[in-house]
């Protein structure tokens, strides 16, 4: 990842190593929660494009104890997997991705355990999908039986009146 002046860095031309830069366009890239930039060089006026993401830091510990550093990424793939065919939309999606991933970033702990983060996931799918949240229930909580899978069932807050 190339540091750039906004994160404390800096950063040279990749074709001629000249220091100064413009920023030409700038734009969201939500799927990886970056910002495009397109660059040009004051000196060789060629241009390229900057990734900017943050860096996380914060530890996953897994139900096996061990850790993993946390993804967003990861966290998009199984809210995706559970919200498929569902009305949460690839926005909505991005959205909750994001939400999670800036509380978890906001935690004095550098690390959370799947079984925390899964909690955070079902809180924000309670609220916005009944089916997503039951899917991604069954894989995070993994129920140890079906009248497990019925009490959370019922204690959801029911949706519309079909
Ligand atoms: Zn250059």
């Amino acid at each position: 990842m190339v540091r750039t002046r906004e994160t404390g860095g800096f950063m040279k031309c990749p074709f001629c190593c000249y220091e100064e830069l413009k920023v030409t366009d700038s734009r969201d890239a939500p799927e990886m929660n970056a910002i495009r930039r397109r660059r040009e060089c004051l000196a060789c006026q060629r241009r390229f494009t900057t990734f900017e993401t943050v860096e996380l830091t914060i530890q996953v510990k897994k139900r096996d104890g061990n850790y993993e550093d946390f993804q967003q990424q990861k966290l998009i793939k199984g809210l995706e997997a559970a919200c498929l065919h569902t009305t949460v939309s690839r926005e909505q999606v991005f959205a909750v991705a994001a939400e999670i991933t800036g509380d978890v970033l906001q935690r004095q702990v550098g690390e959370i355990s799947t079984k925390e983060l899964g909690e955070m996931v079902m809180k924000r799918l309670e609220a916005l999908d009944s089916i997503a949240y039951i899917r991604f229930a069954c894989v995070y909580r993994r129920f140890k039986d079906i009248g497990e899978l019925m009490d959370a069932i019922q204690s959801m807050q029911p949706v519309g009146n079909c």
